[in-house]
């Protein structure tokens, strides 16, 4: 076993973290949608109505970089807790990187969360196990809280692969990290098999359970979460009956009645 690996077991063993097991993390990721920044303000004014009693959920939106700003303000108003992120960061501070967005630029724009290693991005945009970890490095000293996306293909799924794969990625992904980045942070842990995202084909929240065990030999405390075609329908099972601490929702988010319907199908 790497050295970093056992370091980051036994750390995480020993370490108190302030996340409460009890609330849920409800994480939104509109990926490149809406088309419009008048409808981005429609969907967030909905969901941010439809949730405001709704107890014992964060809610996360992560909307594209540039609905931030306006998003933001929008947010504002007594007794109102909607936290954002951005769907992914660059791991350099400034410089002449085009396209890119920084960690600190985020934080900036009021953001907490940052989605890393999102299937997508390994998929369309070649993020490597490598260039997530630096991602994860630049934004925990940003004091951002990452959201790491781990899960299998269909067919690493098929040859038995799907806990070699999870490891891999999730070791790598902190690797080298030193420790007093991470026993200061509140990353989250996101399980998305690439099979379920998107396709309708949810992972069965008894078989979902089993990875979630097998991820807390590793992650002792820190907030795991589930994401792959949930709805309203499925949503609560992922929390009662496998036991994770949040869901990462795709889809599902930008359906504004959905989307409320699943966080109050979590909260009260
Ligand atoms: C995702 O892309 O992170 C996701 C979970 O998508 P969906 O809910 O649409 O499967």
């Amino acid at each position: 076993m790497p050295r970093y690996y056992k370091f980051f077991e036994f750390e995480y063993g020993v370490k108190k973290c302030n996340f409460l097991m009890n609330k849920s993390l409800i994480v939104a990721n509109w990926k490149m949608n809406p088309a419009t920044l008048k409808e981005s303000k429609r969907l967030f004014n909905s969901v941010k109505e439809g949730i405001k009693n709704v107890k014992n959920t964060e809610v996360v939106i992560c909307p594209p970089f540039i609905y931030l700003p306006v998003l933001k303000s929008e947010a504002k108003g007594p007794s109102f807790a909607i936290s954002f992120g951005g769907q992914s960061c660059f791991w350099e501070e400034k410089g002449a990187f085009t396209g890119e967005v920084s960690p600190t630029m985020l934080k900036g724009l009021g953001c907490q969360y940052v989605i890393l290693g999102h299937s997508e991005r390994r998929k369309y945009f070649q993020e490597t196990d490598e260039m997530i970890n630096k991602k994860i490095k630049a934004a925990l000293k940003a004091k951002l809280k990452p959201i790491l996306c781990i899960g299998e293909t269909e067919s690493e799924k098929k040859s038995g692969k799907t806990l070699y794969i999870l490891k891999k990625q999730l070791t790598s992904a902190f690797k080298n990290t030193p420790k007093s980045l991470i026993l200061n942070s509140k990353f989250s842990i996101a399980y998305e098999p690439i099979w379920a995202i998107g396709t309708g084909n949810f992972c069965d929240p008894l078989k979902a359970k089993k990875i979630l065990l097998f991820l807390r030999k590793t992650i002792k405390k820190n907030p795991i979460l589930y994401g792959g075609s949930v709805n309203s329908q499925n949503a609560r099972d992922y929390i009662k009956v496998s036991g994770f601490q949040g869901l990462l929702v795709g889809g599902a988010s930008l359906d504004a009645k959905e989307f409320i319907k699943i966080v109050k199908s979590v909260g009260y």
